[in-house]
């Protein structure tokens, strides 16, 4: 495995490569959820790319920024025992040579509610970035969790409206026993903040109907869980909610 921090050497390199190319955008502290992702494209692809690069341009949170988890270490650890080709990690400055002015932006129904509305420029900076990892990698196909709802449906969206040469393959939320789905930013919950996400988490997946709303905001607060938004669209129900400062979001199928 080679990890590449320069993406002049990079280019040299993915010069010289031919066959399918499988790639997982990642911004590091990996989990099983990124081990999924990068074990189908080990299974599927000739080589692997893994990119490790905390995109600044989708946060729109400073604190959220600056306290990302950092483990570039065992994550390098891990994708090697995995059979990960090459990892990506770039300065900012190399990934945006123009800094953030030439940007792309979506005005798409699923990039102006949920995440789009509570994280203004969130879905703008994450398809600058995706849009960045497709013209530097050309895989043949782009590996994403459906954790993130909104972000693969954009992605796609972009795809097919770019017409770009690369398909998009995505896995299920890969989520402990209580329901709460693995995300880095679990490694910044303490002991007891972790227990009430676990609670938030087995709350709403035991949510049966509307009627259980008003119970399940009730308990939430008694717990001193922050709900963000509660709201159904696209067959789903989707959630948001803070744990303190950390911000926590799920989706599941929903069927009125
Ligand atoms: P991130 O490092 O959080 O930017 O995530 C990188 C990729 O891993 C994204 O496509 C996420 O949707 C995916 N991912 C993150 N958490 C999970 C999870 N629990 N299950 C499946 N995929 C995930």
């Amino acid at each position: 495995m080679r990890v590449i921090t320069s993406l002049s050497e990079w280019k040299r390199i993915r010069e010289q490569l031919s066959g399918e190319i499988g790639f997982v955008p990642t911004m590091g502290c990996l989990h099983a959820g990124h081990k999924a992702l990068v074990e189908k494209s080990v299974n599927e692809n000739a080589a692997t790319v893994v990119s490790i690069y905390v995109n600044p341009t989708q946060f729109n949170n400073p604190d959220d920024l600056v306290s990302y988890p950092k483990t570039e270490k065992e994550d390098c650890a891990l994708l090697e025992l995995l059979g990960v080709d090459y990892v990506l990690m770039p300065s900012s400055e190399e990934m945006y040579p123009e800094a953030n002015t030439i940007a792309y932006h979506a005005d798409h129904p699923m990039a102006t509610c949920l995440e789009g509305t509570h994280r203004p420029g969130h879905f703008d900076g994450m398809l600058t970035v995706v849009m960045k990892w497709l013209c530097l990698v050309r895989p043949s196909v782009i590996y994403m969790g459906d954790k993130d709802y909104q972000q693969h449906v954009l992605v796609q969206s972009m795809i097919r409206a770019y017409h770009i040469p690369t398909r998009l393959g995505v896995l299920p939320t890969q989520r402990e026993e209580s329901g709460l789905p693995l995300s880095s930013r679990l490694k910044r919950l303490s002991a007891l903040e972790l227990e009430k996400a676990r609670f938030f988490a087995m709350r709403f997946h035991a949510l049966k109907s509307r009627d259980d709303f008003v119970g399940f905001k009730k308990v939430l607060e008694e717990k001193g869980i922050n709900l963000e938004y509660l709201e159904m669209k696209d067959h789903h129900l989707f959630v948001a909610v803070y744990i303190e400062s950390v911000r926590l979001i799920d989706h599941r199928v929903w069927k009125v």
